[in-house]
């Protein structure tokens, strides 16, 4: 199925419902992306994100098929990043404000726009050492026919509180119910919204840092150019500082925390230092002034979900 337009997007997304649609809240967010995924495309907001299925993938593909070592080559010749953002080695104290997403980054001279070649959705503002390493590594993977775009970035404290909330009121159907009538128990209630989208206040988008890559539907990293994407990033983004916070649950992977999200990318760089000052300085009396912010402290959400990401990303 292909679609091209926001309008038909949105009632094809309440259709198949949220459970597998979700993560970082955005999509469920009506105000923000809407992502339709068929086997060759993914549409975002509209506009679309062709993976490589047709020329570029052709080409790869052959280099791939007639070089095994193709990919790896492409990769090695481009300019190495330079040593990670040496200034983020030591950012010195992170503000309360920053680490909550209290931040205006057009007024904020560590974040830098990110470029409109990237841009796969509403949000468009990231940390100005992310940006950059993710536009290296993006062109880097456009060498290998992989098209990256980002589906969401920079989040503000308010950004998050309407996506928790919406989805705390029933106005975002989580798994196609709403959830005060599905879930009327508050803890529980926020259990489930954990899932995949962070309380206001704790959201690793916050600092600018992550970044959500072409689609925020885990079903889309299975599919034949979704796992190529998504195999490239687990074997390059290192290379360029980035990290998957949100690797597997289960056996042999986290214990705790958010759901697996294979969209989700991190500047370790510049994210490890917000994660170890983070659990430091923001208390439970921080994170306030949203719907269901009593759970907070009972779920400890800052072990149990803020601090339980990939130990490589720490
Ligand atoms: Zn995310």
């Amino acid at each position: 199925m292909w679609l091209r337009s926001t309008a038909l997007a949105v009632p094809l997304l309440a259709a198949l419902g949220t459970a597998g649609l979700t993560a970082c809240g955005e999509a469920n967010d009506g105000r923000q992306v809407n992502i339709a995924v068929s086997g060759d495309e993914v549409t975002v907001s509209g506009s679309k994100i062709t993976t490589p299925t047709t020329a570029a993938q052709a080409v790869a593909d052959a280099q791939v098929a007639s070089a095994p070592a193709a990919a790896d080559v492409a990769v090695n010749d481009h300019p190495a990043p330079p040593d990670p953002a040496p200034d983020a080695a030591a950012p010195g104290h992170i503000s309360l404000n920053r680490l909550t997403g209290n931040v205006d980054p057009a007024k904020d001279a560590t974040f830098a726009k990110i470029p409109e070649k990237y841009i796969g959705g509403q949000r468009t503002w990231g940390q100005k050492d992310a940006v950059e390493a993710f536009g290296r590594m993006a062109e880097a993977a456009a060498v290998n026919g992989y098209q990256l775009k980002i589906v969401s970035a920079f989040r503000s404290f308010d950004d998050q509180k309407k996506i928790w909330e919406d989805k705390w009121t029933g106005a975002t159907l989580v798994e196609k119910g709403k959830l005060p009538k599905t879930i009327p128990d508050p803890n529980k209630r926020a259990k489930k919204i954990l899932e995949y989208s962070s309380m206001p206040g704790t959201s690793r988008h916050h600092w600018g840092t992550d970044f959500d890559l072409n689609s925020l539907d885990n079903k889309y990293f299975n599919t034949k150019d979704g796992k190529r994407i998504y195999d490239w990033l687990v074997q390059h983004a290192g290379e360029f500082g980035f990290c998957q916070p949100y690797s597997a649950k289960g056996e042999g992977g986290r214990a705790s925390g958010y759901e697996e999200e294979k969209w989700h990318w991190s500047y370790k760089p510049v994210a490890s230092w917000y994660l170890k000052q983070y659990p430091d300085d923001v208390g439970y009396e921080r994170l306030k002034g949203f719907l269901g912010a009593e759970t907070a402290v009972g779920l400890d959400v800052i072990p149990n979900y803020v601090q339980a990401i990939n130990p490589e990303c720490k």
